[in-house]
């Protein structure tokens, strides 16, 4: 086979992958429309367009209002022709996300189940995915497969969870999570699951640290790249992440903010997850992250200044963050889903600390703050098939 033939076939591949994303990312589009968005010629569209109608990804769905010549059909994708299961293991919780090929949260649930790496777990843990798929009756040739997040160091390549302070557990075959879900089961660590849910409906996509304040601390590195490189490589959504060279980039939690600090549960002492880790504030409240919040906002004054210290810790580790990826930085985790009326607060406190800038327009809160790990990990699924588009 010539270079040449392979890098048509490759171009093919490619038009009709940015299509498809195309009408798959709106609501209805025209055909011109597509032409001139993308810049790909109207036989190209056309031919595309009939093959994924074809393939029962895309139908026409009615016309545009006519502006003069002829109405132009409306065209847009089948969002539920394929759905893909999330599925988030935490410490005492499984979080199961329903999403289909629109990548939004379909139908979400929590379930309290403390982990154990017993057969039992395991087996329960795969009845409540699968009691939770069969409410939605789907069926096997409409499923994807399911994307499991795990809190902790995943070694993508030897297919293991090399460590998880949180799970209790170190070097264990991702086999025994997927043993008893008969649908294929991708994995990928929580805080990496919950940027890529962050990213996914974001067109423009940028720089990104993502930083996830949940019972323990992580984080995630995200480059801007073009989703398409190359000839023939259509990138994967977790292509955009940075994740170092023994797959712990974005481990923020354990960065030293104070030397010879509070115990950290990694067994060091002053690491940031100690001091701002959801636990900091939780520990005031029973354990409940929404009642810290509902009293600060009544002001409690004891809350307001352990907040006040917290958000002064917080905006050391932000400003040391901008230092080393100067990009936008995003405020995640179960600490992020109440951090946005103080956003301004904290903007304050690292624009103080910045030596180059006089404000931290730069940070963000997170706009998924319900089950976004469990999404993420869905979305691996879907976008797995997708590039295959
Ligand atoms: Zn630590």
């Amino acid at each position: 086979m010539s270079g040449k033939r392979v890098s048509n076939m490759a171009i093919k591949r490619i038009n009709r992958n940015r299509i498809f994303r195309y009408v798959n990312n709106n609501d209805r589009v025209s055909k011109p429309d597509i032409s001139v968005e993308l810049g790909i010629s109207m036989p190209t569209v056309l031919q595309n367009i009939n093959e994924l109608i074809e393939k029962g990804l895309v139908q026409e769905v009615g016309e545009f209002k006519s502006t003069g010549g002829r109405k132009a059909v409306a065209i847009a994708s089948i969002k539920d022709a394929y759905y893909a299961l999330g599925i988030d293991i935490t410490q005492n919780h499984i979080g199961l996300v329903l999403t289909n090929l629109s990548g939004e949260v379909l139908r979400h649930r929590r379930i309290y189940y403390p982990y154990t790496h017993s057969k039992e777990y395991y087996k329960e843990m795969a009845n409540i995915a699968l009691e939770f798929l069969k409410k939605e009756g789907i069926s096997d040739n409409e499923f994807l497969g399911a994307g499991i997040s795990i809190p902790g160091i995943i070694d993508d390549k030897k297919e293991r969870i090399a460590y998880s302070h949180a799970l209790s557990v170190s070097d264990i075959d991702y086999d025994n999570f997927s043993e008893f879900i008969p649908y294929k089961c991708v994995f990928i660590n929580d805080a990496n699951a919950a940027s890529i849910a962050e990213m996914y409906h974001i067109e423009n996509r940028f720089n990104a640290v993502y930083l996830s304040l949940s019972n323990s601390v992580g984080g995630a590195i995200i480059e801007e790249r073009r989703p398409y490189l190359g000839d023939n490589i259509i990138n994967n959504m977790n292509d955009l992440l940075y994740l170092g060279d023994n797959w712990r980039g974005g481990e923020f939690g354990h960065m030293t903010l104070i030397p010879d600090g509070k115990q950290c549960y990694c067994g060091k002492k002053g690491c940031f997850d100690a001091y701002c880790s959801a636990k900091a504030l939780v520990k005031y409240t029973d354990g409940k992250l929404e009642e810290f919040f509902k009293k600060l906002e009544k002001g409690d004054e004891k809350l307001y200044q352990i907040w006040d210290e917290y958000l002064s810790l917080l905006a050391i580790e932000v400003n040391n963050l901008r230092m080393v990826f100067d990009c936008t930085i995003i405020i995640g985790g179960y600490v992020g889903s109440f951090i946005e009326p103080y956003i301004s607060k904290l903007r304050e406190k690292v624009a103080k600390l910045n030596t180059f800038e006089s404000d931290g327009s730069y940070l963000k809160p997170c706009l998924y703050p319900v089950e976004a790990s469990a999404l993420g990990a869905a979305l691996q699924q879907v976008e797995s098939y997708i590039c295959k588009v």
